[in-house]
Parts: structure tokens; C-alpha cells; sequence
């Protein structure tokens, strides 16, 4: 695997995040009278639309919006299991939401709307395509409405170029995935995944050669969804190498959701880049960056979309793109957000999750809990808690057996430590009579050295 050399000029070395020591941790919630993690959930007025507007509608409105503005304050504070980052502050963009943009049409040509943010649009998609390596005159992308649509654009350019082709993807992908396959009635083979999450790379060696016939398009994701599993983008070149495949009879879309704004500022970590014969990548805006309207990157060869686009006069631009009307507001809070923190504040910001996820994976052992991070994660994964309300009160996603923390910027020490004791306390209680119900045993899913099931838990080292 190529070590991830650094994008950019990086002023200083990334520090090592795998180091064993935990430092207290910044960046404390304000010291309030009593911490938001004590108090219980408000409730929340109602919405309704009444047929009437009278004089008491706009204290009503504030009232109601007060009351969710509450609540979802209150739930920022217990949102653990997603991979969206709650710590941003577009104030100064406030006042945007007095106009309606829309960037529909491909950007780089633009279109007859002009309240459009194509400018910034494509200030950010130069930003991606030299972090991942491609030349300005060789890239071609769009800011979409989340990273379905990216994952969408990339498999369709790939059943384009080949269009007998076969989807290889693994189980551990995102339901976007078979999605895209079941759209565009392309053949899909879900391939099975190791314990880290990874694609297994034997199981789709042996499913392209059963298929060698047909050309292969491969969806690698890069930081599955509940184990943050790398697939590993060299080895199944390799592969496909070694089962005869030549560069025109294989497409590679990597879904790089989460860790495709991660991964790049990690020293050492596998590296993103078109350098490879890659055909695409997304990454999600609303996840690492933090944005508070969904949106992704597609970054893919200028060379492949004049497969896909057709002239429209009504807008005067190319049909490059999955959906029409695009929000043009997130393209502005990227350039922000983008700006703000500069490579240097992204660095940080996965640095201090990724030393976070340590932390919590080391609490949830010293409680006796079994619990994964793979390599370069912040995706703590663990059993599954035995009481639904519990998942839903930390907003937990689960998945069979499991359950995962995604350790994101808004996540304090304070939030973590909380999490753990309640869950610990609550395990106690639903475990308490040994005789019935037992933690479930995890051994198979996240590897028996990671679990801490009465068999395995001898083998575990806390
Ligand atoms: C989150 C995620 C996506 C994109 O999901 P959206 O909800 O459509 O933005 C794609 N792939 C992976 C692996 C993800 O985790």
C-alpha cells in the first residue's frame, strides 16, 4: 500500500494518532449550571398547519420553533452513531437565505439562471481534484445532493463506458450501492467482507474470474459505514491484473463517504488518487466538513462524461448531472467551511477524533465491552445495546449484532464518558440475571480478540 504523502505543503508532521496515550481533551462543552447530558429530553410542541392566520400566528410560530430549536439541541448532545459533523458555524452566511440558488446544469459550463454559485462551485471541485491528484483540464465533477446521488453518478459513468459490464461490491457497502445497480438493471455481485470490513479480496478475485467475460465495475468503499473498513484500492488492481483484465475492461468507483476528507490527513494512510486507474470518487460534505445541508463530491475523468451528456436548450448547459435543480447554497458553505479551516485545521480535527475513538474504545474495555476500530477510524464498534430506547436516545445505529459510535468533532470527552457509564450501568441491569439473558457473543463479526463475551473475554487485552 503507496503511503499517503501529504496533499499539500503541510507546515508541520502529522503526530503518530496511534499512539497509546490519551491526553485530556480539549475543547470542553462552557461550564453550564447543569450539563445538557443531565437533563431529559423537552417536549416538543406539535407542528401544525392551521387553515387561518390571525394575530397570534407569528408568536405561535416562534414558539414552536423555540421548542424544536430545544429539542434538537438537546439531541446534538447524544447524537453518537452517525457520520455527521455537528460543529460548524455558517453565521456569516445568514444572510444567503434571503435568495434562492440553484446551480442546475453542469457547472463548467453554467446556465441561463444566474442566481447561481458555479463560481464557488467550481473553487471547490479544484480543491478535491488536487487533494485526490488530477489535472484541472482532465477532472469533471459536481457538488450533489447527498452521496447517494455521487455514488449514483459514478456507477452510472462506469455502465456507460461498459455497458455489458457487472457490478462487484461488498456486503459491507452502502445500500446506495445495490441501489444504483437495481436503477440502472445492472447485473450486481455482492462479494463477502473480512472482519475488519474490507472487501474479501480472495472471494472477489473468484467472482471475476467466474465472470471473466464480461468487464468489471468495482465499487470500493473507502471507510465502510458501520466498521470504517478500507477496501484496498492497490490489491484488487492487482487482481484484476492477474485475472487478465486490461485497463479498458474495468471501471473503479471509490465511495469514500466519510473518510475521503480523513484519510488525506493522516500520515501513512492509504491514498486517494487518480494517479491510479480509478474512474471515480465521492466523498459526503455533510460528514468530515460539516455542512447543515446534505451534499457530496463527484470527482471523475472529463474524459468519460461526454458518454453521459446531452445538450438542453432550456437551460442552456450540458445534462451532465442526476438531478436538475442543485441547492447552490452548499457549494458556498464548502468554499467556507474549506476556507476556514485550511488544511492544517482538517489535519487537527482528524486528529482529535481519531485519538477520541481510542479513548472510547479503551473506556468500553476497561467495562468489560468488547469493541473494534480499525486502523486510521474513528468507528468504535461494539455490541449491540440491548434496550432500543438506549440506541435511540445516543441516535446508535445498529446492524444485527452490532452497534457503532462514529467519534465526529462535535463529540466531547464529556459526551463519551457519559455514553459509557450509562451504558455500562444499563448493562448491568439487563445482564443481571446470568442465568437468562448474556451479552452477545461479537467474536465473529468484529474477531474473537476484539470481543468480550464470557467465552472470548479470557482472550481479550484490556
Ligand atoms: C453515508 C454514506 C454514503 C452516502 O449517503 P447519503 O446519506 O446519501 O449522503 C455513501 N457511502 C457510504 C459508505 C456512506 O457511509
Amino acid at each position: 500500500m503507496e503511503n499517503a504523502g501529504l496533499p499539500f505543503p503541510a507546515g508541520e508532521q502529522v503526530l503518530t494518532l496511534m499512539a497509546n496515550a490519551i491526553e485530556p481533551i480539549q475543547k470542553e462543552e462552557k461550564q453550564m449550571e447543569k450539563s445538557p447530558l443531565e437533563i431529559n429530553e423537552p417536549q416538543m410542541i406539535k407542528p401544525t398547519i392551521s387553515e387561518f392566520s390571525g394575530k397570534d400566528t407569528d408568536a405561535h410560530l416562534e414558539n414552536v420553533i423555540a421548542s424544536f430549536l430545544d429539542t434538537i439541541t438537546h439531541r446534538r448532545y447524544r447524537c453518537l452513531g452517525y457520520p455527521v459533523n455537528q460543529d460548524f458555524n455558517y453565521d456569516a452566511l445568514v444572510q444567503l437565505l434571503r435568495f434562492f440558488l440553484n446551480n442546475m446544469g453542469d457547472p463548467f459550463i453554467g446556465s441561463s439562471f444566474s442566481l447561481n454559485s458555479h463560481p464557488f462551485e467550481l473553487c471547490v471541485l479544484d480543491w478535491f481534484a488536487k487533494l485526490w491528484d488530477i489535472k484541472n483540464n482532465e477532472y469533471w465533477g459536481y457538488v450533489t445532493n447527498c452521496g447517494t446521488e455521487g455514488n449514483l453518478h459514478g456507477i452510472l459513468v462506469g455502465r456507460e463506458l461498459l455497458p455489458d459490464g457487472i457490478i462487484y461490491t461488498s456486503r459491507d457497502s452502502h445500500y446506495s450501492v445495490l441501489k444504483a445497480a437495481r436503477l440502472f438493471r445492472i447485473k450486481c455481485v455482492v462479494v463477502g467482507t473480512l472482519i475488519s470490513g474490507e472487501i474479501d479480496y480472495n472471494e472477489l478475485k473468484a467472482s471475476i474470474l467466474e465472470n471473466k467475460d464480461k468487464p468489471a465495475i468495482i465499487n470500493l468503499t473507502l471507510g465502510t459505514t458501520i466498521k470504517g473498513g478500507i477496501d484496498d484500492v492497490d490489491l484488487v488492481l492487482q487482481i484484476l491484473e492477474e485475472c487478465g483484465f486490461s485497463e479498458d475492461r474495468f471501471y473503479i468507483h471509490c465511495d469514500a463517504a466519510l473518510f475521503g476528507l480523513m484519510l488525506p490527513f493522516i500520515n501513512g494512510a492509504p491514498k486517494i488518487t487518480f494517479k491510479k486507474p480509478i474512474g471515480s470518487v465521492t466523498v459526503s460534505c455533510h460528514k468530515f466538513l460539516g455542512c447543515p445541508i446534505p451534499c457530496s463530491i463527484i470527482i471523475t475523468r472529463l474524459k468519460y462524461v461526454d458518454l453521459l451528456s446531452k445538450e438542453v436548450e432550456y437551460i442552456s448547459s450540458r445534462d451532465t448531472t442526476i438531478s436538475g435543480s442543485r441547492g447552490g447554497h452548499a457549494s458556498i458553505f464548502l468554499w467556507y467551511a474549506l476556507n476556514k479551516k485550511g488544511f492544517n485545521g482538517l489535519q487537527k480535527e482528524v486528529e482529535e477524533c481519531n485519538k477520541k475513538a481510542i479513548y472510547l474504545r479503551n473506556c468500553l474495555r476497561g467495562q468489560g465491552i468488547g469493541s473494534m476500530l480499525n486502523k486510521f477510524s474513528n468507528i468504535v464498534v461494539f455490541e449491540r445495546p440491548l434496550d432500543d430506547a438506549f440506541s435511540l436516545k445516543w441516535s446508535l445505529s445498529n446492524e444485527g449484532n452490532l452497534s457503532h459510535v462514529i467519534v465526529m468533532q462535535h463529540i466531547s470527552v464529556k459526551m463519551l464518558d457519559s455514553f459509557v457509564s450509562e451504558f455500562a450501568k444499563n448493562r448491568s441491569i439487563w445482564y443481571k440475571d446470568s442465568s437468562s439473558k448474556k451479552p452477545p457473543c461479537i467474536g465473529e463479526e468484529i474477531g474473537a480478540k476484539n470481543c468480550a463475551c464470557l467465552v472470548h473475554k479470557k482472550l481479550i487485552s484490556f
